[in-house]
């Protein structure tokens, strides 16, 4: 038995957002202008922009990283995840719209950094002055995805998906996806019959999924959940 379980980062891993949470912890007036701009800047650029802004003002790379550490993660989550890797037969991918710096540096203070086959994600650098230096994972001037169901354009997460599969051949048994927001329709519309999302409650991806799901033939099963603590209950139960 080989089980892939796939985790969108933010609000389904961690139990917060993490593009937004550092601006709340260390400047939140540009988390307000964020929220402003959200619907006419793309939310990588805006991102980037904001850091670059962070930084511009005296905002350090140490404090960026200890308001990362501190970000709200659920130890019933931690507890989950290291059950089902010490078991063995399980396989980790982390696929985020966040970035592999934010990312790396929470998993890292988790001890969960080594349950991740790979992480899937925008790409960001520390630059020896500081600042961090965000990029869409998919530059703007190059050749776009072609998602027409409603991925951002930094990436397409189903496209990302099957590229993993394709990487990790021969197939899973059986896929989890855990997933909170409308981008994570794209993926799990490529899940089978055995596979499973664990949805969490009242965002956007189970209005996408009230929307679409049987419009577009969503296969897998669904599994709704509000707290980590839900999420470590089923992962105990699988065998
Ligand atoms: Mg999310
Ligand atoms: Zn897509």
């Amino acid at each position: 038995m080989r089980r892939l379980i796939v985790f969108d980062f933010d609000w389904s891993m961690a139990d917060q957002d993490s593009d937004r949470w550092i601006f709340e912890v260390l400047a939140p007036d540009l988390r307000r202008k964020m929220k402003t701009l959200k619907d006419n800047i793309q939310w990588t650029d805006l991102v980037s922009q904001s850091l670059r802004e962070a930084h511009a003002r005296g905002i350090t790379r140490e404090q960026i990283e200890d308001a990362l550490r501190i970000m709200p993660f659920h130890p019933g989550m931690v507890r989950g995840i290291k059950r089902l890797k010490e078991e063995g037969n399980t396989t980790f991918l982390c696929l985020s719209n966040a970035n592999n710096i934010f990312i790396t540096t929470i998993l890292e203070t988790k001890g969960l950094l080594p349950a991740f086959e790979e992480i899937v994600t925008n790409r960001a650098e520390w630059e020896s002055s500081g600042l961090l230096n965000l990029c869409r994972r998919i530059d703007p001037h190059g050749p776009q995805h072609d998602c027409t169901v409603g991925c951002s354009p930094n990436m397409c997460k189903g496209e990302e998906l099957d590229a993993f599969l394709a990487r990790h051949a021969p197939a899973y048994d059986q896929i989890i996806y855990v997933g909170d927001g409308s981008n994570d329709f794209c993926p799990i519309l490529r899940l089978r019959s055995q596979d499973m999302v664990l949805c969490r409650s009242f965002r956007g991806l189970q209005r996408r999924i009230d929307k679409d799901g049987e419009k577009l033939g969503l296969k897998c099963q669904v599994k709704y959940w509000g707290g980590a603590w839900e999420v470590e209950e089923i992962f105990n139960a699988l065998s």
